[in-house]
């Protein structure tokens, strides 16, 4: 185990909470737009952090969070991919 100290804290991009980044869950925009879990927390490039709860996806992509994290790099994510974000985060946690 490793020894406690200072916690990194993240801003949730749906509802702006700022929570320990282990809570979190990374998000990465691949070339072409698409969104990907970054589950090692280790890919490059611009994250996004986010609550694992759907209702926080869809503050972001209302809000723009995601436009924002993203530099406007971020056009749009569909509600299918957002479905298939959570699916592969359920999955990951097992
Ligand atoms: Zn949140």
């Amino acid at each position: 185990m490793g020894k406690k100290g200072h916690i990194p804290v993240r801003m949730c991009a749906g509802c702006r909470r700022r929570r320990p980044k282990e809570e979190l869950i990374r998000l990465v925009l691949k070339d072409g737009g698409k969104l990907v879990i970054d589950g090692e927390r280790t890919r490059p490039g611009r994250g996004a952090y986010i609550c694992a709860e759907r209702e926080c996806f869809q503050l972001a992509i209302k809000k723009k969070g995601f436009v924002r994290a993203f530099r406007g790099k971020f056009r749009r994510v569909l509600p299918e991919e957002v479905s298939r974000v959570f699916q592969e985060e359920r999955e990951c946690q097992k």
